[in-house]
């Protein structure tokens, strides 16, 4: 049973957001995964090679555009991580205090419907009440000794632990733990019961 209260971060924890992303361009999921640069978290560098830009990476602009364009049904339809199902289930038989919630950047700054979208996808996807979604752009102000966030974005944990939180990096093709990203459970648990011991 976990004494701290977790928050897990949305976008590639638990829903597939660049696999969504890359959709958007209307690219293809494997070759991107073929072709994406491991440890490097933002794709946009990927997604002007495979579309034969010629610059080093899309403009923020042009990145955020046919995302927006699907509205908040790009985030309502994010698909599941092979191992959310299981990393859910893990929080509920530890966390007997119903202490986790589910963290996001709400984008908002990009595109207008998107906490609607996430809202949703709580709803359908992740089954949870959407009551345990906390849309919040700067996470590291949730820091405290007590809390311990879940999240794929180095900079993200980074700056928790600076703002006095735990943290626990979640491993992903993106980040410096990619080469675990196949099966980022095995790290999380084993962080989670260090935690635990302190
Ligand atoms: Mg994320």
């Amino acid at each position: 049973m976990t004494k701290y209260r977790v928050y897990l971060d949305m976008d590639n924890v638990l829903v597939d957001f660049d696999k969504g992303a890359v959709e958007a361009h209307r690219l293809d999921y494997d070759e991107f995964l073929r072709e994406r640069t491991d440890g490097v978290w933002d794709i946009r560098g990927t997604l002007a090679r495979l579309q034969g830009l010629p610059e080093p990476e899309l403009s923020m602009e042009d990145f955020w555009k046919p995302i927006c364009d699907i509205g908040f049904k790009f985030w309502q339809d994010l698909e599941k991580m092979p191992w959310t199902d299981q990393l859910l289930s893990m929080m509920d038989s530890w966390d007997l205090e119903n202490k986790t919630f589910i963290v996001t950047d709400p984008s908002t700054i990009h595109c207008d419907f998107a906490v609607e979208g996430k809202v949703r996808c709580c709803k359908r996807t992740l089954l949870r009440c959407p009551s345990r979604l906390v849309p919040i752009a700067r996470k590291s102000l949730l820091a405290k000794p007590d809390t311990v966030l879940i999240d794929d974005k180095e900079e993200n944990v980074a700056d928790f632990i600076a703002e006095g939180g735990q943290a626990i990096l979640f491993p992903h093709k993106g980040n410096i733990l990619y080469r675990e990203a196949d099966y980022p459970l095995y790290h999380v648990v084993s962080e989670l019961k260090k935690l635990e011991q302190m």
